[in-house]
Formats: C-alpha cells, sequence, structure tokens
C-alpha cells in the first residue's frame, strides 16, 4: 500500500483531520486540487465560533458546542489569535423577545452555561455605541472570534511539519475498492491506501452511493468595514428586522468590523446598506473596504462512517457554523480512525507552528530586533497593512507556503487595506515570480487560469 491513510480535500476540515491523525504513527497523504490549501474557505468568513444557541439543530448545536469548548486549547497550541468576544441577540419588541426567551430556554435545555437575559440598562453598559432602541437581550459569553483561513494553514502547517504529505494540484477522479484496501484516481497518479477520509463536498465517487444535494440556503451579503470605521462594537450583536431577515455584526480578531444581513432573498449592495445602516447608524461609504454576497448553508454535517468497515469515512454537508465545528469533527474522525486501527501515538509529535512575525503588531523595539536579523523586515511593501517583505518572503519559504497572489494575500493581509493593492500588488508579484524562481508572467492570482499578466508589451534582450 502507498499509505495507510489518505485525505481528499485540503479545505479546514481536511487540513483539520490531518493535524490530528499526525500525532499517530501513519503514513498519511492529503490530495487538494487548488494550488494552496483551503483556498475555498470563504475568504471574509463571518468568523464566528458559535455556541451552538443560535442552532436549531440540536446534533449540530452539539457539534458547535464540542468545537466551541476545544477553541481555547486548540488556538494557544497552534498560535492562532481566537478571542471569546460575547455575543447579544438582541429584541426591539415582545414579539422578538418571545424568540429570545425560546431560544434561551432550549440552550438551558441543551446544557449550555454563561448565557442570561439582560435588560436594556445592561446592554447599553456592554455595549455603549449601540444606538438603537430595545427591550432585552440574550447574552452569550460563550462566543468567539477567530481568522478561519489562518486556522486552517496553522493546522496544515503542523500536520506537514509531522510527515504529512500535500499533494496540491491534484483532483481525484475516482475511488474504488479493492482487496484490503482502496485505489485512488487522481488526474495524475493512482495510489492504494488502507482508509480513506474524504472530505471533499458534493463530490461522488464510484464508493459513494448517492449524489448529495444542498438544499438548506440563505444569503448573506456583508461589508468588511475599515479599520477606522467610526462605530465599535465589543460583541457580536445580531438583531431581527421587519422582513424577518437577520443582521449582525462582528468585530473581527484583525480589528475591522464585518456588517452582515443573512435573508431569504438575494440582496443588493444598497439594500445591504440600508437595513444595515437601521442598526449601527449612517455608513461612510468610504470606509467600506469591501461588499461580498455569497451563500450560507445550514445542512445536518453527517461523518458518514457506514463503511468505516472497509475503511471509508465521509464528511458530508455544508453549514454555516463548519468552523466551530471543525476541531470536534477532528477529533471524532481520528477517535474512530484510531481505535479501528493499531497505530499509537507519535513520541516525535511537535505541536506547535514555526515561528513568524507581523510587523503592524510588534512594538517598535521588537522591529528593530527583527530587521537587524533580517533587513527584509524594515522594508514595507503594503502600506495600508504595513506588511513587509520578510513577511512575503517567510509567507512563501514556509511549510506549505504561498505560491500564488491569494495565498500570499491571505497568510500576510496584504492588499487588504484601503488601496486594494493598487500601490503594492506588482511588487508582490515580482516577489513571488524571485523566490519561486518563475518568470513574471507565469504568476496566478490562486487558480491555473488566472494569469495576471498575459505578456510583456516589450521584450528587451
Ligand atoms: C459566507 C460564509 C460565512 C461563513 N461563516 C462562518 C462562521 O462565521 N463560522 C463558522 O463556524 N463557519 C462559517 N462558515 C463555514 C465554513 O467557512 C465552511 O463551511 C468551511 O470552510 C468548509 O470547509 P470544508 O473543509 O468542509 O470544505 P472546503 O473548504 O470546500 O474544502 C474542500 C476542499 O476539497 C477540495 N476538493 C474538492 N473536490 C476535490 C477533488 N475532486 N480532488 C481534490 N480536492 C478536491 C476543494 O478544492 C477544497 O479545498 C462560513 C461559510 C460561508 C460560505
Amino acid at each position: 500500500m502507498d499509505y495507510d491513510v489518505l485525505i481528499l480535500g485540503g479545505g479546514i476540515i481536511g487540513c483539520a483531520v490531518a493535524y490530528e491523525l499526525s500525532k499517530y504513527s501513519l503514513n498519511i497523504a492529503l490530495i487538494e486540487k487548488d494550488y494552496d490549501i483551503a483556498d475555498d474557505v470563504a475568504l471574509v468568513n463571518s468568523s464566528i465560533v458559535y455556541d451552538g444557541i443560535e442552532c436549531e439543530n440540536t446534533l449540530m448545536s452539539k457539534l458547535e458546542m464540542m468545537g466551541n469548548k476545544m477553541f481555547d486549547d486548540i488556538s494557544s497550541q497552534i498560535n492562532v489569535p481566537f478571542k471569546r468576544c460575547g455575543s447579544l441577540f438582541i429584541a426591539q419588541n415582545v414579539k422578538q423577545e418571545e424568540v429570545l426567551y425560546k431560544i434561551y430556554n432550549r440552550a438551558i435545555d441543551r446544557g449550555i452555561n454563561n448565557i442570561e437575559i439582560l435588560n436594556s440598562e445592561d446592554i447599553y453598559e456592554l455595549e455603549p455605541n449601540l444606538n438603537i432602541k430595545l427591550t432585552k437581550a440574550l447574552y452569550s459569553k460563550n462566543t468567539g472570534i477567530v481568522c478561519p483561513y489562518d486556522l486552517a494553514i496553522a493546522y496544515g502547517e503542523i500536520a506537514f511539519d509531522n510527515g504529512v504529505k500535500f499533494k496540491l494540484e491534484e483532483e481525484v477522479i475516482d475511488i474504488q475498492q479493492i482487496s484490503k484496501g482502496f485505489r485512488v484516481v487522481t488526474n495524475k497518479n493512482k495510489f492504494t491506501c488502507k482508509i480513506v477520509i474524504n472530505t471533499t463536498p458534493g463530490q461522488n465517487y464510484t464508493i459513494d452511493s448517492k449524489e448529495k444535494v444542498y438544499t438548506e440556503k440563505s444569503n448573506i451579503s456583508y461589508f468588511l468595514l475599515e479599520n477606522d470605521f467610526n462605530v465599535e462594537f465589543n460583541n457580536i450583536l445580531n438583531t431581527f428586522n421587519e422582513d424577518n431577515e437577520f443582521i449582525y455584526t462582528v468585530p473581527t480578531v484583525q480589528g475591522n468590523m464585518i456588517a452582515a444581513v443573512n435573508s431569504s432573498n438575494d440582496i443588493g449592495y444598497s439594500d445591504t446598506l440600508k437595513k444595515i445602516s437601521k442598526v449601527i447608524g449612517n455608513i461612510d461609504e468610504n470606509k467600506i473596504n469591501a461588499f461580498y454576497k455569497w451563500p450560507s448553508y445550514k445542512d445536518t454535517i453527517i461523518i458518514d462512517e457506514s463503511l468505516i468497515d472497509k475503511g471509508y469515512i465521509k464528511v458530508v454537508g455544508k453549514h454555516y457554523g463548519q468552523i466551530t465545528m471543525t476541531p470536534s469533527i477532528a477529533r471524532i474522525v481520528c477517535e474512530t480512525i484510531v481505535s479501528n486501527t493499531s497505530c499509537l501515538p507519535k513520541k516525535e509529535f511537535i505541536n506547535k507552528r514555526r515561528e513568524f512575525y507581523r510587523f503592524r503588531d510588534l512594538t517598535n523595539e521588537q522591529r528593530n530586533k527583527i530587521i537587524k536579523m533580517d533587513n527584509r523586515y524594515g522594508r514595507i511593501i503594503c502600506r495600508c497593512q504595513k506588511v513587509t517583505e520578510g513577511e512575503i518572503v517567510d509567507a512563501i519559504r514556509r511549510p506549505l507556503g504561498a505560491r500564488t497572489v491569494e495565498g500570499v494575500k491571505r497568510r500576510t493581509g496584504v492588499t487588504f487595506g484601503g488601496c486594494k493593492g493598487s500601490d503594492c500588488f506588482a511588487s508582490i508579484v515580482s516577489i513571488l515570480a524571485r523566490e519561486t524562481n518563475k518568470k513574471f508572467t507565469d504568476i496566478v492570482k490562486d487558480s491555473k487560469n488566472s494569469k495576471i499578466i498575459g505578456s510583456r508589451i516589450k521584450e528587451f534582450n
């Protein structure tokens, strides 16, 4: 057999499973069709670590609760910023209060602690900048924020450092059962293995019984607001409007704010602006960094172990709280594998992400220290986000380093500022070309067909 375990899909679930399994004496590979891992993690994800109170489905609520409880340990072990900022579900009339009490009672029945119903004075004390009329709020201290992409990359990097082989740009075409295992056919290779963990959503192979259709869907329209946006909230705020839409704001770990409308309708820019302004006050449009629209799913996530006797596990479904559930899903999958094989914990497992520096978060003393070590940390490439050449080079040279502009962007935060990269884009492309030993014209945005520079205008010898 080529491998003990093959993980299909390098999204956040695939990377987290790779991380958990890399703690054991197993020969593991992960296959991802894109240039980079975690490429499909929604770019401006809402970044919320839910606590299960909002979830109608009790099973999904349990997976969220379990994941939520694991976040303090996981984030400090693998060095990913995570903050329990808390959340408020706000009622503005008696009818909405009834909804809050329903959610509260359901949460108590589920055994969720650290929640309470607050009166208006207490709410304004928690959120002095809140300028709407309200009557009550359901307050939870459990809810948190994380950068999902950073989490996925950290999982991947540690798994890589502990021996998991990552096969990028390789698309799985089929999974076939053979005696004592599987043959996984890709567009480049055929691999044999004892166990397959399939985390590719929507893919259907010979081994799968029926195609999964994603139906439980709504639409999220959201603004990413600049760091210096004039209103700040401490908690995640959730309100309902007269159209039965859900409007929420999230303070991100990077210091900006997300303001979003979740609706059954497809809402455009100006309607989003109107609806959000009703909650947070008039928005200066110059402070809108980006506007995104994305479907939000609430399927039941199934960890399908029905073929575990043969060695096949499939994680099926799409859910708006899947980042929250990731640590719990990965732990459950790992425990199943461990109890079905004779693998042992690896003594040499290193539960640590390699060091990195974020120039913008350092003191001047710390900055001078790293510039002395490597003067590329003294050269700012992205002025809006204060990202240095040193950080970009590190993002490319790290384990599973960036090979595309999108990869550099997500790892370092370049181009997320007000100028959207107009000042630094060319420098990023040229650093990527230099570090990966490619031609300037061969650098892509994120995928094979996304070349940034078509050709040179003039050729000089
Ligand atoms: C707008 C939005 C906001 C969200 N906000 C939150 C939030 O606030 N909190 C929260 O907890 N969750 C949130 N989520 C959920 C979460 O971001 C996603 O559900 C999660 O990223 C899905 O991860 P995944 O690994 O399951 O799937 P994916 O990220 O889709 O990973 C699957 C991987 O498999 C690869 N792949 C597919 N087919 C093949 C193939 N044939 N061969 C090889 N590779 C293949 C893909 O390229 C991909 O990398 C949000 C989602 C959206 C869309």
